[in-house]
């Protein structure tokens, strides 16, 4: 059907619609079941067996299999009966593979679970009731309402618009809004960017307000005919999650160099040439860290579900990792810093005038009009009641609301708004205005927000407020900080974080609540702003923590500002003029309850209670991940250098190689799946996260010396597995009993290790955090590897021998050898890494 052909009428006729009650509960069921959700079908998603299967895409794993398959041929076919070996390989890829399609699977989830908390809504109306719903559930007929800020939720037929204005940019590339009508029609030919009688799902409504029939749905709308190029394209990666995967490869290549080097040493000193290439190869799997970036995934998603239970939902990725980096963080003050809990504290000026005529210029619809209300019904005051004709409604950047009303047959203007707009407007002597401006100073030096109310008396329909108005009186209204604000403050300043108020408010007022809540209180206005160039701005901005009377145009300048000083910046926004300033800044944060739809699509993390506190919680969590990540890569490489160097030097030295083939895999299964991730989800010391400065960006996770600490330790855990096999080799003189030992040293000293990376301090301390997961990691890593050993049909398997109680001691010594080593050199040493 070519809707925009069709009058607004027509159209609901043919959609079987109502535009003055909606569609009925049964028919929006049974259209639901016919066409179904509202929704453009995820196709990325793939099912846990792809997931499985796609663990298998790696070039080591499929030579490893194929070499497993070849050695089982040759064993059936030279009827030795050694096939055991390939068959456990097999077995311990494959089991590998569940436990990384398993990981995926929940990252995956746990970022589905999140996209849940962002769903869209709409305004429905249905069997006459007006409602909101999930955006998902709306059918073909549903007529719905859309006002300034609002997100299209389907394509829409207008039935209704005043002074419509949509942002069609997502769908046609036309920056400039496009007015709307429903009054219009169309041939059939029009380009869609022509069409005013449609909206389109996905745009945004940036001014005025109307009613639609919704014309298409999901994947029939326009936006969903593009979608889906948009759908098979994968998401892109996290910054960190590029960096890792790049170091990665590195370490990979540079892993399967040694490997190649350890086979070549290997033949050349006449170990069978099979063996040596099973083991190598199973040492490059074991040591090459595949699984990390799957692993930083989960911790990325966990991270962001527990930063969702905490209020801030985190809309894209990489805002996870440049939380940790914010350096200032610039926030609205009322519902933000503050209560938004208006209440009217004094008057200036006689009350009974004051208040009557607030009254008369006013809706009762935000918080600062709720308070005069509730004040003028305590008191008791006698109220105008005139004829309202006209109204010009209150606005951030004219910061006055006026009606014009009508008294027989005269006219009646009342204004209110902020008295450094209307006190120069009004008609009064130079004393009158002196003492008016001076009650003002005197209120907003208390932290109240101000406002002035003026009214004037005419013989004419007035246009406009250029009149001789007269000054009625000022109102103050307290809106007391927010509780928890104090010391969100306070821990800021700990962490080296720059809290900035950005308001539309009187300066005076923005200054007293900043000191108050223990903000530094230099403040700049809009207007001075506008008088600097970006340069001056820049140079400048760091004096002040206070932007007062400022426009939503200001903020964008504000942000470059900060960032033009080597700042990562946060800012927070409700408004569709604050889109902009959203995007610009590093961390946009959109109000959750106040913000609009186009606010919220433009940030990066939503504040679901509107809350200063939780930005600063949220960049707690987001250096928490930073460390836990940084942790997991700690652990890991210096795991599997000490892997790599066990087999290295054993083989230059002319030994046998002391692990096996299948004992490495089994390493590698214990050591970097469970133990990393509870790693990745550790719980830090609060205390240090906070008393850390912000993590410049782009700092390398290898910053600060780590990466020689992690050599150190991969050559302590290589050594201790070394010592294990030559003792059981020499003093023993049993290959398989030195094998055995260094088996299971290799394994459990890297499980004992894990604890190590958890704190840069000593790991006993009451202070470091318990991690249940971490333990249970080690118990159960401890109990297969003993199982494995101690159990006769295991034990056949892999290849290991039964150990007497001297060898099990000397093995549990060395097991435990690295916490020992690491807890003196942290007592002694100075350690860099700052965990
Ligand atoms: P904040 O940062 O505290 O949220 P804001 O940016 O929302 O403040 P505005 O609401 O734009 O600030 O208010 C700016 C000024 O306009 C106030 O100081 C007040 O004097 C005046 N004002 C606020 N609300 C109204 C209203 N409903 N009618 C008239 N004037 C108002």
């Amino acid at each position: 059907m070519i809707w925009h052909t069709l009058t607004g009428e027509t159209v609901i006729n043919k959609l079987i619609s109502n535009g003055e009650k909606g569609l009925s509960s049964e028919e929006v069921l049974k259209r639901r079941d016919a066409f179904g959700k509202n929704e453009i079908p995820d196709t990325k998603n793939q099912n846990i067996l792809l997931k499985f299967l796609n663990q298998f895409n790696d070039y080591m794993i499929i030579i490893l299999l194929i070499a497993a398959a070849i050695s089982f041929f040759i064993a059936i076919y030279e009827q030795k009966n050694d096939f055991v070996e390939p068959i456990v390989i097999i077995a311990i890829i494959v089991l590998n593979a569940i436990i990384g399609g398993i990981q995926e699977e929940r990252a995956e989830k746990a970022l589905a679970e999140l996209k849940n908390l962002t769903r869209p809504t709409a305004t429905v109306i249905r069997d006459g009731n007006i409602q909101t719903i999930n955006a998902a559930e709306l059918v073909k007929g549903d007529i719905i309402y859309l006002k300034s800020g609002n997100f299209v939720p389907a394509d829409a037929r207008l039935i209704k618009s005043t002074e419509l204005v949509a942002d069609e940019s997502s769908l046609t590339g036309e920056s400039h809004p496009v007015n709307k009508n429903h009054n219009s029609l169309h041939n059939e030919n029009t380009p869609i960017a022509d069409i005013t009688n449609m909206v389109w799902s996905a745009s945004a409504i940036t001014g005025g307000n109307g009613v639609a029939v919704i014309t298409e749905t999901g994947i029939n709308t326009q936006v969903g005919k593009i979608a889906k190029a948009i759908i098979e394209s994968k998401a892109p990666q996290t910054p960190l999650q590029n960096k890792l995967e790049q170091t990665g490869k590195v370490l990979g290549t540079l892993a399967l160099s040694i490997c190649a080097v350890i086979f070549c040493v290997g033949i050349f000193k006449h170990i069978p040439p099979m063996e040596m290439f099973m083991t190598s190869v199973s040492l490059a799997v074991a040591a090459i860290p595949e699984g990390l970036p799957a692993i930083v995934t989960i911790m990325l998603a966990l991270g962001v579900q527990k930063m969702a239970k905490k209020n801030a939902i985190v809309r894209k990725l990489p805002a996870v990792e440049t939380l940790g980096s914010a350096s200032v963080i610039c926030s609205d003050k009322t519902g933000t810093l503050t209560q938004n809990k208006m209440t009217v504290t004094e008057i200036w000026g006689n009350e009974q005038t004051v208040l009557s005529y607030g009254m008369l210029c006013s809706n009762n619809s935000d918080s600062t009009e709720k308070a005069i209300t509730n004040y003028s019904s305590l008191k008791n005051i006698d109220l105008l009641t005139y004829k309202r004709l006209k109204e010009i409604p209150f606005n951030s950047s004219t910061k006055y609301m006026a009606t014009i009303n009508k008294k027989n047959n005269r006219y009646i203007v009342a204004v209110k708004g902020a008295p450094d707009v209307l006190i120069p407007k009004c008609n009064m002597s130079a004393e009158e205005r002196a003492q008016a401006t001076e009650a003002n100073r005197r209120m907003t030096e208390k932290g109240l927000r101000v406002l002035a109310v003026a009214e004037c008396e005419t013989d004419f329909l007035p246009n406009n407020i250029d009149l001789p108005l007269r000054l009625c009186g000022l109102i103050g209204i307290s809106d007391p900080p927010r509780p928890e604000i104090y010391d969100a403050i306070k821990k800021c300043k700990k962490s080296g974080i720059r809290p900035v108020m950005i308001t539309g408010d009187h300066a005076g007022t923005a200054s007293a609540i900043a000191k108050e809540i223990g903000m530094s209180p230099y403040a700049v206005t809009g207007i001075e702003i506008n008088k600097m160039s970006d340069a001056e701005l820049r140079r400048n901005i760091k004096k002040f923590s206070v932007f007062a009377r400022v426009t939503p145009e200001h903020k964008v300048r504000i942000v470059r500002a900060f960032q033009v000083n080597g700042e990562v910046v946060a800012m927070t926004g409700d408004g569709v003029n604050d889109a902009p300033a959203l995007k610009q800044a590093d961390i946009g944060c959109a109000m959750g309850i106040t913000g609009t739809d186009v606010a919220k699509s433009a940030s990066d993390m939503i504040l679901t209670d509107d809350n200063f506190a939780t930005i600063v919680s949220a960049v707690y969590e987001g250096r928490s991940i930073f460390e836990n990540i940084k942790k997991a890569m700690h652990f890991l490489l210096s795991s599997n250098i000490g892997e790599i160097l066990t087999i290295l030097c054993a083989i230059i030295a002319g030994l046998p190689a002391p692990l096996t083939a299948v004992q490495l895999l089994w390493v590698n299964l214990i050591t970097d799946s469970l133990p990393a991730l509870a790693l990745g989800v550790d719980t830090n010391n609060m205390e240090n996260i906070i008393c850390q400065k912000p993590i410049k960006r782009n700092k390398s996770l290898f910053a600060d010396g780590l990466s020689l600490l992690i050599f150190l330790e991969g050559i302590m855990i290589g050594t201790l597995a070394l010592v294990a096999f030559c003792i059981g080799y020499f003093k023993f003189a049993n290959q398989d009993i030195g094998r055995t030992m260094a088996f299971c040293v290799l394994s459990i000293s890297q499980l004992v290790h894990s604890f190590n990376v958890r704190s840069d301090t000593t790991i006993f301390s009451s202070r470091t955090p318990k991690n249940k997961m971490l333990f249970g990691a080690f118990v159960l890593g401890v109990i297969l590897q003993v199982f494995v050993i101690t159990n006769p049909l295991l034990s056949d398997w892999f290849s290991t021998a039964v150990l007497n109680t001297e060898q099990w001691k000397i093995t549990a010594l060395l097991s435990v050898t690295p916490i020992v080593v690491i807890e003196l050199s942290k007592m002694f040493g100075s350690r860099r890494t700052p965990y």
